[in-house]
């Protein structure tokens, strides 16, 4: 019995050393070849066996939203993941959404931005917060960003909201695009720019800024950004396609298109150090964050 308790504990401390070696870029390419081609019950089943095998608690928020277009109804269901950091009384929310484009293997869109929220719950869960952080997987980002929509009604209080950080878009090229910067993150951009000059990465900002869940925020002026890596040029050419109303022509066409929303997001298009960078760059905004509730 003694030897099989000794057994246990090496095994143990084994596998926790393996974790702790790998390179980060390896963790979150790992979680994007799990994530990607998942139907969207496995994507959250993957998502929810990850935060078991950390330890870390979570609750899930279920929503099954029903509309009526002339005279079909249509119902929406599906489920917000939500890990809670801290205990301040102000509160940071990191979110991505894990749902995917309907047949599309959702890789970069958005396998990337779970896999860098993932690793950052993995990394700062036994910090010392100085504010209460909610790490959320939105689901129905696809669906006129249901998920964060539900999510704002039934978790945030105003008054208390410190800001939103949204991954979406996080697998490839090596250029920070941030946005859309405006009244909704005063508070927020003098830490993004800090962030950016630590890190020493390129930061493309713009006031315009493909729609993702930042926008449910937004929508009740509560303080977010959006953070994408995206290939050299893409930051501005995708804030110029959003200004052209979403359409390509005659613009040049952003190269994250190129796979976006097709059968071709798939993860051999992913690069680990644009994921890297996009943990990075989020993991030292947090830090800074958090200084600044001492
Ligand atoms: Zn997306």
């Amino acid at each position: 019995m003694k030897r099989l308790w000794i057994l246990l504990i090496i095994s143990l401390l084994a596998s926790s050393f393996v974790i702790a070696q790998m390179p980060i870029e390896n963790e979150l390419y790992a979680s994007v070849l799990s994530i990607e081609g998942k139907t969207h019950i496995e994507r959250g089943e993957f998502i929810k066996e990850q935060l078991h095998k950390m330890g870390v608690g979570y609750v899930t928020a279920p929503f099954k939203n029903i509309s009526r277009v002339k005279m079909d109804t249509i119902i929406i269901a599906g489920e917000n993941i939500i890990v809670r950091l801290g205990q301040g009384t102000k509160r940071i929310v990191v979110g991505a959404h894990y749902d995917a484009f309907k047949d599309s293997p959702g890789a970069n869109d958005n396998g990337s931005g779970v896999a860098v929220v993932l690793a950052l719950i993995q990394h700062l869960q036994n910090m010392e917060w100085n504010y209460s952080v909610d790490f959320c997987f939105f689901d129905q980002e696809e669906a006129n960003l249901m998920g964060s929509m539900y999510y704002i009604n039934q978790f945030i209080i105003p008054q208390k909201h410190l800001a939103m950080i949204n991954l979406d878009i996080e697998g490839t090229g090596d250029e920070v695009f941030i946005g859309p910067v405006g009244s909704n993150n005063r508070f927020l951009m003098r830490y993004i720019h800090e962030a950016a000059q630590k890190n020493g990465f390129p930061l493309v900002e713009h006031s315009e800024y493909p729609s993702s869940d930042y926008m449910s925020f937004a929508e009740y002026n509560l303080e977010n950004i959006s953070i994408s890596i995206v290939p050299k040029g893409d930051g501005d050419r995708l804030s110029k396609y959003v200004h052209n109303g979403y359409k390509a022509d005659s613009i040049d066409m952003p190269k994250v298109l190129g796979v976006m929303h097709t059968l071709y997001d798939r993860s051999s298009f992913i690069a680990p150090a644009s994921l890297k960078m996009s943990y990075e760059f989020t993991n030292t905004l947090l830090m800074l964050l958090n200084e600044s509730g001492k």
